[in-house]
């Protein structure tokens, strides 16, 4: 098929890089055109495991290009993805200017059928919006039609998962675009949910939402084991391994963040206060994650005392590993908190070190290495579970540590090994 992308971003990128390599033709536009001019050099704007590779087959191969001119890449296709951004404003509402532009864009360009399909995340009844806009804009008799497909891959699996997803959703309001997307999906030989356009929107934050709820879930569960000694990871097992709830987003931390959970979370709560549904579990779930990540301020004032001119080592930057994503990362959060207290922070990231700096700037000093990060520090505290933060030399880091005090953020340790190399430990719901 000839498939436009429209918003080159994490997202973007994936989905047009993966639907070449399952065959079809497809031209990636963004109107950020330095993110456009890198990837035509051969570079990519983002770290995702195993990204670069493809892209580059897939260029070679003739099925992947990248434009800026979003005007030929509606006129060259039959299905358009919209693959915009959909930020959190300040009332916790999705910001869904950069859908409508796009919408107008298709509207003023369109040539022919188009399959219009929303991948970004947006709330439900959006779809209509879109439909309504490209109508009202539209300069020609073309038809077209309006589909939500939104995506559940996880950034840093962002490939595997979406070669091999546990379902795909589709919401559609006639044959023919569910016929398109389904013979467009048709290699991934996995289980296609098809719904109306709005419950796939609605699928979509419902997921979000439940996932994160577990979170929360096992977040203020490790409250309770910090005040009465039981340890969350026991807890965690003990509950997860019972199939109906299962092990998955059942650890506990320093709170959930990155580009989804947070702000679809809160634009869940938005469109559902807006339809007449105050959603007080939702508001729970994130009230508990915010109060995860000032906690971890507070238990630090128990580790170390006073915080002013204290130094801090922070292992661990973006939202989770394998992703240079720090977009709403816990670390971003505490490391300003821990500012405001008077901290001096020193931090190493495997691949979020850039984007650190264009976020924090020279408020902190960033390290070659979690040695380096360590170093004359007062505490050391683990922010991302990256695997190679997994197996280290304690005995170096403990020399050169001001106090040798680890705060686990991710439980990644175990407390009684480091408690007998002589580190002060604290983890999150045990000890
Ligand atoms: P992103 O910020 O990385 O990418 C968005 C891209 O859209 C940017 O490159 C931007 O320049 C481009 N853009 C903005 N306005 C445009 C316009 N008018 N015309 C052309 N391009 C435009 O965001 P992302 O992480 O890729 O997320 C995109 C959407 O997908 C969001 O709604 C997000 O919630 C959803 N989503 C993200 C993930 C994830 O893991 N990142 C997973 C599932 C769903």
């Amino acid at each position: 098929m000839n498939i436009s992308i429209i918003g080159t971003g994490y997202v973007g990128l994936v989905t047009g890089t993966c639907f070449a390599e399952l065959g079809n033709h497809i031209i990636c536009a963004d109107n950020d055109k330095s993110k456009i001019d890198m990837l035509n050099k051969g570079g990519v704007p983002i770290y995702e495991p195993g990204l670069e590779s493809l892209i580059k087959k897939n260029v070679a191969g003739g099925r992947l290009e990248f434009i800026s001119d979003i005007s030929n890449a509606v006129k060259a296709s039959d299905v358009i993805f919209i693959c915009v951004g959909t930020p959190s404003t300040d009332d916790g509402s999705a910001d869904l200017s950069a859908i409508e532009h796009v919408s107008r864009e298709i509207a003023k360009h369109i040539n022919s059928y188009k399959l219009i399909v929303e991948k970004s995340t947006v709330p439900v009844e959006t779809g209509e919006w879109v439909k309504k806009t490209i109508n009202e804009f539209k300069k020609s008799s073309a038809e077209f039609d309006v589909a939500s497909n939104p995506e559940f891959w996880r950034e840093g699996s962002a490939i595997d998962d979406f070669m091999k997803p546990d379902r795909v959703v589709i919401g559609v309001d006639n044959k023919k675009s569910e016929e398109i997307l389904k013979e467009l999906y048709g290699p991934l030989d996995t289980k296609i949910v098809v719904t109306n356009i709005k419950g796939a929107e609605i699928i979509k934050h419902a997921s979000n939402s439940f996932l994160a709820t577990k979170i929360s879930f096992i977040n203020a569960l490790s409250n309770i084991c910090d005040k009465t000694g039981a340890d969350i990871n026991a807890v965690a097992e003990g509950i997860g391994l019972d199939s109906r709830i299962n092990t998955h987003f059942l650890k506990a931390g320093v709170g959930f963040g990155g580009s989804c959970f947070p702000k679809d979370i809160k634009a869940f709560i938005y469109i559902a206060e807006k339809l007449g549904y105050p959603f007080g579990l939702l508001k729970e779930v994130d009230k508990i994650n915010e109060l995860q990540k000032k906690n971890v301020v507070k238990k630090l004032k128990d580790l170390i005392w006073n915080l002013k001119g204290k130094v801090i080592g922070v292992w661990g930057i973006a939202f989770k590993p394998d992703t240079d994503d720090i977009r709403s990362a816990p670390a971003i959060d505490i490391i300003k908190m821990l500012l405001e207290e008077g901290v001096k922070i020193k931090a190493f990231d495997p691949v979020a070190m850039d984007r650190a700096k264009s976020e924090l700037g020279d408020k902190i000093t960033y390290c070659k290495d979690i040695y380096e990060a360590a170093a004359s520090s007062d505490c050391v505290i683990v922010m991302t579970e990256w695997n190679e933060f997994k197996e280290i030399d304690w005995k170096k880091v403990k020399e050169s540590m001001h106090q040798p005090v680890i705060f686990d953020g991710r439980n990644i340790y175990n407390p009684a090994k480091l408690k007998e190399l002589g580190f002060k430990y604290c983890g999150i719901g045990r000890r």
